[in-house]
């Protein structure tokens, strides 16, 4: 997969590219990512990108040329466009998905009050939003992006069970996890997890699955089809719940 990212702080990528997965991708030619520095494409001798909004009002606004410069300089058939903006659809582990199938992500950070409108509405395929909140700069958002969609080509993880057992691959979260000691401060680790019992342990972690999401998350459970196997621990699990109160 190819990335690259537009910005007006390309530096800010110099530390990812060497960390963890996104380093370890990019030696093993699962990726490449690059960074354009948007102002590269600016013919404003002080390499201007904003200009102040139409209509008055606080803040900068990045002027469309650069941009539109940056786009073509790399744009191919195979490119999504994606400018990472709080007005687009929040990201989740579907489109995560979805992005890992693709052959070339064109990022664009938006800075200041965003992007001209026209970016927008002509020049770009989607608008991603990393929650409903607004950031300064759109550079972390594409990290999140870059990662959530890498740790997913194959070869970036050291197994591909990393990912397909992780929270929100299959709708719902993951199980609870324990380490050593098998006793911490009087609190033990659930006996079944120490019976060697493979059979027992994928059950018990379908059921801890099942009860984080039921707690933690409920609305994740509404949007999907449980087998019968599971819908009867589901069910088990409300009882006991309710019991608890
Ligand atoms: N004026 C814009 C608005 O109200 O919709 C917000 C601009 S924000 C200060 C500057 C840049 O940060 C945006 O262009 C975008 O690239 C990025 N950004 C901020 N919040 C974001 C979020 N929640 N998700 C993705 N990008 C975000």
């Amino acid at each position: 997969m190819k990335i690259d990212v537009l910005t007006l702080f390309p530096e800010l990528f110099d530390v990812f590219r060497r960390w963890s997965i996104i380093s370890r991708a990019i030696e093993q030619d699962i990726l490449s990512l690059n960074t354009i520095n948007i102002r590269d494409f600016s013919h404003d001798k002080h390499k201007r990108v904003d200009d102040y909004p139409f209509g008055g009002g606080p803040g900068m606004v990045m002027r469309p040329e650069p941009i539109d410069r940056a786009i073509s300089s790399i744009r191919t058939e195979d490119s999504v466009v994606i400018y990472l903006s709080p007005q687009g659809r929040t990201h989740d582990q579907q489109l995560a998905n979805a992005l890992s199938e693709k052959e070339h992500l064109i990022l664009l950070c938006g800075h200041y009050e965003g992007v001209d409108s026209r970016v927008v509405d002509n020049l770009v395929d989607m608008e991603v939003s990393i929650g409903d909140y607004v950031l300064t700069g759109g550079e972390i958002p594409a990290l999140v992006l870059i990662e959530s969609v890498i740790r997913l080509l194959p070869g970036t993880l050291a197994s591909e069970e990393s990912y397909i057992d992780e929270s929100h691959y299959d709708g719902i979260l993951e199980h609870n996890q324990y380490t050593r000691p098998r006793s911490f401060k009087g609190f033990n680790v659930p006996e079944v997890l120490l019976s060697g019992d493979h059979g027992r342990i994928a059950k018990w972690r379908k059921y801890s699955a099942l009860k984080n999401t039921y707690i933690k998350r409920p609305d994740l459970l509404e949007g999907i089809d449980l087998a019968e196997e599971e819908a009867d621990m589901l069910s088990r699990i409300m009882r006991e719940l309710e019991k608890e109160e």
